[in-house]
């Protein structure tokens, strides 16, 4: 629908066309080419994607830390590109939280309501309930060193949320947390943002990290968004091969495009034949057109026979097991000459289903495997 459709509720934050080009000694670098998105309000949305891709100039410039090159920042409807940070109603946590060493955990989070002046028993209240969200109740009187680091953390997000912005933006928060830790914040993030209800940007190179906590993810490649989508939708359907790549383990198969079908197509393997897959939206490879397909090691059964009929099937050759006490991983190179992966859960199963050198074939279910593009 359109910006002025009376029918569509107004995002929490809009970004149109918004480019960024830095001038770094006298050369252009091109950080964000081209962005268009919505965020909604109270998602949990998180844009993801290597180091240098441009996720963290892309909050910065809603954030109003850095001013767009071109395209324009909407904040709830209101376009704010030019307008200074301090004027935009967002606030934003930080790797480092930056908490000030010789206040109590209570004064840190009091801060910012005191500068405005907010009445004392008012910011007793606020202050308290914020603590308690973040689960810190009864430290208010610690001061920050005798803080583990996921608690320290814990008072930053108190301090942001305090204020209560209508947005949060969160660059890489859990990044100097250990794994164990930066784990169990990250459950504890995804219910505090339930809870206060806000919306909540969050930049991260790490994929199970976005997986576990969005609604949304933006996966950001070379300054531009790949795809956008729910976890299920990004892990599953995989647009291009960037995404494949980046997003967990994906086999890519190649194949030749046979015969067209409306939203399917026959793509045929090496010797072994055809199988028939569903095609992404906007994906229209030509019969004859090389492409690749993408399906991941956890949909594929492995087996010595011939799959029934209206399974996808690909015969090869067992070249490695790995037992891994959950599940066990096959590597097989196909007649086609790929290298695909296979995880088999070991639920059941007392002994390897195949040892290295069997034949086998592979098969998943049509809806499993899909279609890319060629890379850009
Ligand atoms: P990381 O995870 O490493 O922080 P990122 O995805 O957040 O990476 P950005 O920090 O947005 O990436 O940087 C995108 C590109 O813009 C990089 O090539 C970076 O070197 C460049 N860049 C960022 N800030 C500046 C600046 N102030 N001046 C010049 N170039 C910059």
């Amino acid at each position: 629908p359109a910006r002025d459709d009376p029918g569509r509720a107004v995002p929490a934050i809009e970004l149109t066309g918004v480019r960024k080009a830095y001038d770094a000694f006298g050369e252009t670098v091109a950080a964000v080419r081209g962005v268009d998105l919505d965020i909604a309000q109270g998602e949990f949305f998180s844009l993801l994607g290597p180091s240098g891709c441009g996720k963290t100039t892309t909050m910065r410039m809603i954030a109003g830390f850095e001013e767009p090159t071109a395209g324009r920042v909407r904040l709830h409807g209101r376009d704010v590109t030019g307008v200074p940070a301090n004027r935009r109603d967002v606030n934003m946590v930080f790797q480092s939280y930056a908490l000030f060493p010789h206040m109590s955990v209570f004064d840190n989070v009091a801060f910012g309501l005191r500068r405005r002046g907010v009445p004392k028993d008012e910011i007793k209240e606020r202050v308290g309930a914020m603590l308690d969200i973040v689960d810190l109740g009864g430290r208010e009187r610690r001061r920050p060193a005798a803080l583990s680091g996921g608690q320290q953390q814990r008072v930053a997000l108190a301090r942001a949320l305090v204020n209560r912005p209508r947005a949060l933006l969160l660059d890489e928060p859990l990044g100097a947390l250990d794994l164990k830790l930066r784990q169990a914040m990250q459950v504890e993030l995804k219910r505090i943002q339930r809870e206060v209800g806000i919306t909540f940007v969050y930049v991260t190179h790490d994929q199970g990290e976005a997986l576990t906590m969005s609604d949304r993810i933006a996966v950001m490649n070379e300054g531009l968004i790949e795809q956008l989508g729910s976890p299920r939708e990004i892990y599953e359907h995989p647009a291009t091969r960037f995404v494949a790549g980046f997003i967990g383990t994906s086999n890519l198969l190649g194949g030749e495009v046979g015969e067209l079908a409306g939203d399917r197509a026959v793509i045929s393997f090496g010797p072994d034949g055809r199988i028939e897959v569903p095609l992404r939206d906007g994906t229209r490879p030509a019969a004859g057109e090389r492409l690749e397909l993408t399906v991941r090691p956890e949909k594929i059964c492995i087996g010595p026979d011939k799959p029934a009929d209206g399974l996808c099937g690909v015969r090869g050759t067992v070249t490695e097991v790995v037992y891994l006490g959950t599940s066990t991983n096959y590597n097989v190179t196909t007649s086609a000459g790929d290298d695909v992966v296979v995880f088999l859960q070991n639920a059941t199963s007392a002994e390897d289903i195949a040892v290295r050198g069997d034949s086998v074939w592979l098969s998943w279910e049509p809806r499993h495997s899909y279609a890319i593009g060629a890379a850009r």
